[in-house]
């Protein structure tokens, strides 16, 4: 066997010192030198980390790379080699696709020549790589990597266990500035954008290019003070406005940001957890950078790991999950009218975490709408069930805003009632506040359309936000939920019960039908039917329950009292 003590030290030297210069030349590229007379080569660090090759000194190299070509490009490969090392070849210019050590391809662009000595003999043979699979990680638009950089490079950090602070950083009203001036000058701000950021976080970080108006910065060096003291910066340079090709404009920037100190985790819900952080920050802080670990309220969202698990629950055949079922009243009868369904998931070493503390931050990862789709079928089989004793059962399903944004919700639902031969008018979809963060005309469009099949639709936690009165003008539902915050002190606050009045007020206005949630008490109850409510939801008839109790309690109501 070949061993480096086969090759003279001299001629290493030589190696090296010839390799080193090709290195300089070839910059952005990975460089390769041979000495074909041993056989014997150099290659860049780089290329045999990405790669997972032997070592950067390796006998052979030209077969030991020929293992890492793709099985339907070998061919030219091998004779492009041959043709070289038989003389035949001065040089060679092609296109393989290579395998990377995590066996995925990247396309590969490899140009050589070949180098003769002093009596025209072939001595080496060298040249560069270019990996296009790195470089096609380049925002066109700005200059800076693109999301799938940043995946790329989070990804590197968790790996090696790197500490790292992620700042997110986007402009507000693009779409806006697009609509006005046109996509050429938003094209501009989002250049302009770039550069600036590029330029003052420098040498401390990285600067990526995610989706849309969102930008990002990985840094290693700078405290969570320093950042949004950086942030600030920016924040009041754009502010205070820039001239942009012939126009001056303000820009109001949102931020969300977090720290990577926990490496039991994946790089979606790193991103899961930076967007609601993002969310927040545009939504209710008026663009206040806010840092992720402060925005979990949750008591068991001890951290990123439990969302990572309860994610990965979705791909292992949403192991973990399951619903139950809280019981609607009508509110003069007391009779079940129908349920909610409510999502749980529990693990053994996690317990049972609540829905509200991981929902808000799933809501944006690529798999949510997969569990959305779980808890619908779910839910429409438990209804089924029910519908035959209760042949006017309504099933109520929460939606998220992610689901509802996808282009073919409404196909989906069709779809599911006609597999499950389900009646459109027993499902009621309950939509929350958080749907202002939509394109209004957009959910109008899907509540238009799923009404008009035969769908309810309810406008959940009625009156948590202040744009629920205008929500409520702007998309024509079948019935609103009081939340249950505007209760809870009903029986002590006179103000309190004004407000419910007045909420109820607005529904008959606009034709919808109230139902009021988290009813403890008679006494709640007693006062709220003085209001022009419809149905009662809350622990005073029953907690959320199993669908089998829920069975139950239903032939328990169908005896005469
Ligand atoms: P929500 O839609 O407002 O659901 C009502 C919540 O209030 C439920 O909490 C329920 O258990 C609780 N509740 C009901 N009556 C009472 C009461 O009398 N007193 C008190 N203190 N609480 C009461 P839960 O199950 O923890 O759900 C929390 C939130 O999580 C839900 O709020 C909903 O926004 C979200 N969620 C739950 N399941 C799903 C789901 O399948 N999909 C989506 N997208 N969101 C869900
Ligand atoms: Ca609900
Ligand atoms: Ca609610």
């Amino acid at each position: 066997m070949n061993t480096d003590k086969n090759y003279p030290e001299e001629r290493k030297m030589r190696l090296d010192s010839l390799f080193e210069a090709l290195s300089v030349v070839g910059e952005d590229t990975h460089v390769y030198l041979c000495d074909m007379i041993y056989d014997y080569s150099r290659w860049s660090k780089s290329l045999v980390d990405v790669f997972g090759l032997p070592s950067e000194y390796m006998f052979e190299a030209g077969a030991i790379w020929e293992t890492h070509i793709h099985p339907e490009d070998k061919r030219t490969y091998h004779d492009g080699i041959d043709a070289i090392f038989s003389g035949k070849a001065q040089g060679h210019d092609m296109q393989y696709r290579a395998r990377k050590k995590d066996g995925e391809y990247d396309v590969c662009t490899c140009r050589g020549i070949v180098i003769t000595d002093e009596y025209g003999q072939p001595e080496y043979f060298g040249g560069a790589i270019r990996n296009h699979g790195e470089q096609s990680h380049i925002d066109n638009l700005t200059g800076l990597r693109n999301q799938y950089g940043f995946f790329e490079d989070v990804e590197n950090c968790i790996r090696n266990k790197t500490e790292i602070r992620i700042c997110m950083i986007g402009i507000g009203k693009l779409t806006e500035l697009n609509a006005v001036y046109g996509y050429g000058f938003g094209n501009a701000v989002l250049q302009r954008f770039g550069r600036y950021l590029m330029d003052h976080v420098g040498n401390r970080g990285g600067t990526y290019r995610l989706d849309g108006s969102k930008y990002a910065v990985i840094t290693q060096t700078q405290s969570e003070k320093e950042i949004k003291k950086t942030y600030e910066r920016i924040r009041k340079y754009f502010r205070s406005g820039v001239q942009i090709e012939d126009r001056f404009v303000s820009l109001e920037l949102n931020s969300g940001a977090l720290a990577l100190d926990e490496f039991n985790t994946d790089t979606q819900t790193i991103y899961s957890c930076l967007n609601f952080a993002y969310d927040d920050s545009k939504v209710s802080k008026h663009g206040d950078l806010v840092e992720f670990a402060g925005s979990i309220t949750g008591r068991n969202m001890r951290n990123i790991e439990t969302l990572h698990m309860i994610r990965n629950s979705i791909s292992q055949g949403f192991n973990g999950f399951y619903l139950l079922y809280q019981p609607i009243m009508d509110a003069s009868t007391e009779r079940i009218t129908g349920a909610e369904a409510l999502l749980r998931w529990s693990n053994l070493e996690y317990g049972t975490i609540p829905p509200d503390e991981f929902i808000p931050l799933l809501e944006r990862d690529p798999k949510f709408p997969l569990l959305g789709e779980w808890i619908l079928r779910r839910a429409i089989r438990t209804a089924k069930k029910m519908l035959e004793k209760i042949p006017d059962f309504v099933i109520n399903v929460n939606i998220s805003y992610a689901q509802l944004e996808k282009p073919d919700f409404t196909d989906l639902i069709w779809m599911i009632l006609r597999e499950l031969d389900f009646p459109p008018e027993q499902l009621c979809l309950e939509i929350t506040e958080r749907c202002r963060l939509l394109d209004m005309d957009l959910i109008r469009n899907v509540v238009v359309t799923l009404r008009a099949g035969g769908v309810r639709v309810a406008l959940d936690d009625f009156g948590t936000g202040f744009s629920s009165v205008g929500l409520i003008k702007d998309i024509p539902v079948d019935s609103i939920k009081i939340d249950r915050s505007f209760v809870i002190n009903i029986e002590a606050d006179e103000q309190e019960s004004k407000l419910v009045k007045c909420f109820t007020e607005v529904a008959s206005l606009f034709g919808a039908k109230v139902c009021v949630e988290g009813i403890e008490t008679a006494a709640m109850r007693d006062i709220l039917r003085k209001y022009n409510v419809n149905s009662f939801q809350g622990y005073f008839y029953s907690r959320p329950i199993e669908d089998e109790k829920l069975y139950e309690r239903l032939n328990e109501e169908l005896k005469p009292r």
